[in-house]
């Protein structure tokens, strides 16, 4: 496996630090819908680690929930994101996480996404965030304000490093205002004092006072309690490079003196008809809404996996067409070959799942052909899936090649393919020989004769392509 690493931006051949493969991806924020580009995020690290299982890693993997302490700001001003999500949906934020956090998974299961090892609720670490603070002010890292403690940028000498910022363009362009205790731009709260007369329902006591952990805690502190630093994959979006990420990196320093992450990966934003996600623009799909225009979740982890995770992609209703065409191409194929392949046997399902099986348990993934080889190579090259559609579509797989892809990509084609039998497949076969030799009378007749099993054939631009509505 060979990934670019935002740390060092070159391309690295990936090596493990040890036996399992630690994942950290940084998790939803649990107080509203999660869009369909929140989403690609997530299926693009869903790739890297069925990847890594293919190649016969083992993999740990960490997922957190935020459902504390996301502030409207990312200069740790305004409220907190969760405990307004509860005064507009008149729950209490715990309520608001849970249901939040519910039908994030649900989308996740849609999408046939590899369960994490662990899922952790920020609100389930406040104790091990105390202690982080602790550590961090013992090694003098920290200072406190009226509106709590913060991290004092300036002593962790490498603290520009992460994201090549330019700390001091940076402190020429801040504004003064509500933290203007802070004494540095760059200074950000790891723990936040609630003021008198403050409404904020999740509290906990902290030096005295009532108070709850600035957002970009929880990620070091869940990362140290359930992986322990140095993880070898941390993911997330580009929009956590220059303040997210590079504060977490910060504060395990400061706690810990340990380095947070050899290997770094950020996708780039998906945009919708050119536009930046947004309620103004009225663009923020829910996978809902595909689901209403006849696009399943797999229809539009099919089109993410077209492309590459650090390319601009721009969604649109169009290109999902697209990818929703290939999709059922792919298990029409998958149907053709399987009948081929194991003659009059109707035990496909079975069969696919041994195969899937092996994959599963991180045995790596063999095949007799050597299709799929290519097709994790490509992948394998800094997740470049859009070169491995590219060999699926121009090869002839087998059976077990097709498992295996399906295995890697989680795109439910064997479970989705049509179960039609053999002599419908001859059918089809010989209608594909009849319009080859120009027989168009018996082409129409061979299709007819399909229709009335339920198997429907059309021929586009794009060549014959069939439904079965069996
Ligand atoms: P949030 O819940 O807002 O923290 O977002 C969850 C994840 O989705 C983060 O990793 C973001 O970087 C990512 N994300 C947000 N918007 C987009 C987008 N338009 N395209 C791709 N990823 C996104
Ligand atoms: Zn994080």
């Amino acid at each position: 496996m060979r990934l670019f690493n935002t740390a060092t931006k070159k391309i690295e051949k990936f090596k493990p630090l040890g036996e399992d493969v630690k994942i950290y991806t940084c998790g939803p924020t649990v107080y509203g819908y999660q869009h369909i580009g929140n989403y690609a995020a997530y299926i693009y690290w869903d790739l890297l680690v069925r990847a890594l299982r293919a190649e016969g890693h083992a993999v740990r993997r960490v997922l957190n929930f935020t459902d504390v302490g996301h502030l409207v700001s990312d200069g740790d001003e305004g409220e907190d994101k969760l405990e307004k999500g509860a005064e507009r949906d008149g729950k209490t934020p715990y309520e608001v996480a849970k249901f939040y956090g519910d039908d994030f998974m649900r989308g996740w299961d849609l999408l046939d996404l590899v369960q994490p090892d662990v899922i952790a609720h920020a609100t389930d670490y406040i104790e091990a965030d105390m202690r982080a603070v602790d550590l961090m002010t013992e090694h003098g890292f920290t200072y406190e304000t009226r509106d709590g403690v913060y991290f004092d940028t300036a002593k962790f000498d490498r603290y520009a490093d992460f994201a090549r910022l330019d700390l001091a363009g940076l402190q020429a362009g801040a504004r003064v205002g509500f933290s203007s205790e802070k004494r540095n731009a760059s200074d950000f709260a790891v723990w936040k004092f609630i003021q008198p007369g403050e409404k904020h329902i999740m509290r906990w006591d902290y030096l005295g006072r009532p108070g709850y952990p600035g957002w970009h805690l929880e990620c070091s502190t869940i990362i140290h309690e359930e992986l322990g630093e140095p993880i070898d994959i941390h993911t997330g979006g580009i929009d956590h490079v220059p303040v997210h990420h590079t504060n977490e990196i910060a504060q395990t320093y400061a706690s810990y003196g340990r380095e947070l992450a050899r290997t770094w990966l950020h996708c780039n934003f998906i945009t919708i008809d050119g536009e930046k996600i947004s309620k103004s623009l009225g663009n923020v799909y829910l996978l809902s809404d595909l689901a209403e225009r006849g696009f399943s979740a797999l229809d539009f982890k099919m089109w993410v996996l077209s492309g590459h995770y650090q390319g601009t992609r721009n969604f649109t209703f169009e290109s999902l067409a697209g990818a929703k065409a290939r999709r059922l191409n792919w298990r029409n194929k998958i149907a053709l070959t399987y009948q081929r392949g194991a003659g009059v046997s109707d035990a496909k399902g079975e069969a696919g799942n041994k195969a899937g099986a092996e994959i599963e348990t991180g045995a790596g993934a063999k095949s007799n052909s050597g299709v799929f080889t290519e097709v994790l190579s490509a992948v394998g090259n800094n997740l470049n899936s859009a070169e491995a559609f590219a060999i699926i579509d121009n090869s002839d797989l087998s059976y077990d090649d097709w498992v295996l892809v399906d295995r890697l990509f989680g795109l439910g084609l064997i479970k989705e393919s049509p179960d039609i039998n053999t002599a419908q497949v001859d059918l089809i076969r010989e209608r594909e020989s009849a319009r080859a030799n120009k027989d168009f009378a018996r082409a129409d007749e061979l299709r007819d004769k399909l229709l009335t099993q339920g198997i429907a054939v059309r021929d586009t631009a794009e060549g014959t392509v069939w439904e079965y509505a069996g």
